[in-house]
């Protein structure tokens, strides 16, 4: 799109040079491109019988990423998982990948391919082919959108809507590392204080951070659970564990009892949590960026789910009950008391 004089004059980056060398570095391999980069659209052939998924996310300097503690390379990542892992949370494979990036003055070619070098790393376990996308100048900061188009296999498609009461709640992974480990970065570049006690290992600091700034999105997890229509609902865990439950809740218009006591800590977040004096769990229910699937299953599929996700090396872990929506969504405490789960999530104009 134009006006692409803009985007020449007032930074070092020639529109149309970019636009070359991401289609050199980038070539397709996937047969089913017919045309990537380089014509007025992308054209793909469409597998008969398969529904197709498609996702969009958009990334805004200052917003969701800030670059005195993350690299290009780092949001590149990070921008490509936040898209797998709605794929991932569909149960379906991902397939091709579109970019739309407004760069400000500040902004360098260097940049650009960088960014694009953290993101296809991510992208590459799957075989994701970059299609295409649009580039212009921005008066205000980096923006990036990326969209995803993915597959899967008719009606087994992952919806938020189908958890019933009586439902079991599961989680993979951990959770509240990416939040602490975000927390660690603005420490570290001073955007925030620690208390002066603050001691944590190298090791525990390290795991967390990198939990941040290169999560792992839950494809293979997301692909069994639906091929064996094992889960009824799923989500993924990006803007808070206490958010993301609800909007299933809400979606498939049930309640539910959260068992705060079994939340799946990792150690380094636990220490991470001891050394700043903070609540784990509150942590883990306000933090986001985790990309862990939320998902829920029927009682009777229990031993067969944990047998076979042992056996497979992933990790699980029951959290809750799906219950009635009159009785709302409850945390459950260790010592067995009830109270209404606050929302802590992050939300944007709040
Ligand atoms: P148009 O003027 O039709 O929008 P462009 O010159 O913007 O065409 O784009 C030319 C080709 O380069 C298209 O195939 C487009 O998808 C691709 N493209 C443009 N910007 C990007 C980008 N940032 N990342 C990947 N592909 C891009
Ligand atoms: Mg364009």
């Amino acid at each position: 799109m134009t006006p692409t004089a803009r985007l020449k004059s007032r930074s070092p980056i020639h529109e149309f040079d970019l636009i070359r060398t991401l289609q050199q570095r980038h070539r397709r391999t996937d047969p089913s491109v017919i045309r990537g980069i380089g014509d007025d659209a992308a054209v793909v052939t469409s597998q008969a019988r398969r529904w197709s998924l498609l996702t969009t996310d958009l990334l805004t300097e200052g917003i969701h990423f800030d670059l005195r503690t993350a690299t290009m390379a780092d949001i590149g990542f990070r921008a490509a998982v936040a898209n797998l892992s709605d794929i991932a949370a569909m149960g379906g494979t991902p397939q091709y990948l579109l970019v739309s990036l407004a760069i400000p003055r500040t902004g360098t070619r260097q940049h650009v391919l960088q960014f694009y070098k953290g993101m296809m790393t991510a992208c590459r376990p799957y075989h994701v082919t970059l299609i295409g996308g649009d580039t212009s100048a921005s008066a205000n900061g980096w923006f990036i959108g990326l969209t995803l188009v993915g597959t899967t296999t008719p009606h087994k498609a992952l919806l938020r809507s189908g958890a019933r009461a009586g439902d079991l709640l599961y989680l993979t992974g951990t959770i509240g590392d990416a939040e602490a480990g975000l927390r660690l970065l603005n420490e570290q570049f001073g955007k925030t204080r620690p208390p002066h006690t603050a001691k944590l290992s190298a090791r525990y600091r390290q795991f967390l951070v990198k939990r941040h700034l290169r999560p792992t999105a839950r494809l293979a997890e997301g692909q069994w659970l639906s091929a064996h229509r094992f889960a009824t609902s799923a989500i993924d865990v990006s803007d808070g564990l206490s958010g993301d439950l609800r909007h299933i809740c809400q979606e498939s218009h049930v309640g539910a009892d959260l068992d705060v006591g079994s939340l799946p800590l990792s150690l380094a977040c636990r220490a991470y949590a001891a050394s700043r004096r903070l609540d784990p769990v509150a942590l883990a229910l306000a933090g986001g960026e985790d990309y862990e699937l939320l998902f829920t299953l029927s009682p009777r599929h229990r031993s067969e789910v944990e047998r076979a996700a042992k056996l497979r090396q992933f990790c699980i872990t029951c959290i809750g009950t799906i219950r009635p929506a009159q009785q709302g969504i409850q945390a459950i405490g260790q010592d067995g008391t009830k109270r209404p789960l606050p929302n802590s999530s992050y939300q944007h104009f709040r």
